[in-house]
């Protein structure tokens, strides 16, 4: 890996994409209304809770919704519904998408599948160079997508396609 600096690459290869808006809000409101699959949490540690709509840690004294999302979704070998947290309350979705987020630099793994939403491959973002890694994966012509998880618990932090 060589060929391409982080910064080329970012300005031409790759989109990132956050959960929609209109999911964190329908989330919101079924926590408001008590759905018991919804649970609001106080956020007591500055990177343990990856708010999924704009992309940042929430920090201590902020509240985050933990709901199941389906990052791929269901009728695929593959589907995969699993937990995720969005601030309670209203946040701006992040809206830098041609520049990986600085928060999830470290401790991602980077999952990549086809159109059919078959997973192809998958590399963990070591030493804080996620752009390289996406290159890498994008240069098979299958990719269409990459998912980033934790890559501790393995959670669905956000989707990168390409530009
Ligand atoms: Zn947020």
């Amino acid at each position: 890996m060589k060929t391409l600096t982080p910064k080329a690459f970012a300005s031409s290869g790759f989109r990132i994409v956050p959960l929609p808006t209109n999911v964190a809000e329908e989330a919101r409101q079924a926590a408001q209304s008590g759905a018991a699959d919804h649970v609001v949490i106080e956020v007591d540690s500055a990177n343990g809770y990856p708010c999924r709509h704009c992309l940042r840690w929430a920090q201590p004294g902020e509240r985050v919704i933990l709901f199941p999302y389906a990052a791929i979704p269901a009728g695929h070998p593959y589907s995969e519904t699993g937990p995720i947290f969005v601030h309670a309350e209203r946040c701006d979705r992040y809206d830098a998408t041609r520049e990986y987020p600085e928060d999830f630099r470290n401790g991602r793994a980077l999952r990549a599948y086809d159109a059919r939403y078959n997973m192809v491959d998958a590399e963990v973002v070591n030493e804080g160079e996620p752009e390289q890694v996406i290159a890498k994966l994008f240069q098979n012509p299958k990719t269409e997508f990459l998912d980033a998880r934790s890559v501790t618990r393995g959670c669905f932090t956000f989707r990168i396609c390409r530009a």
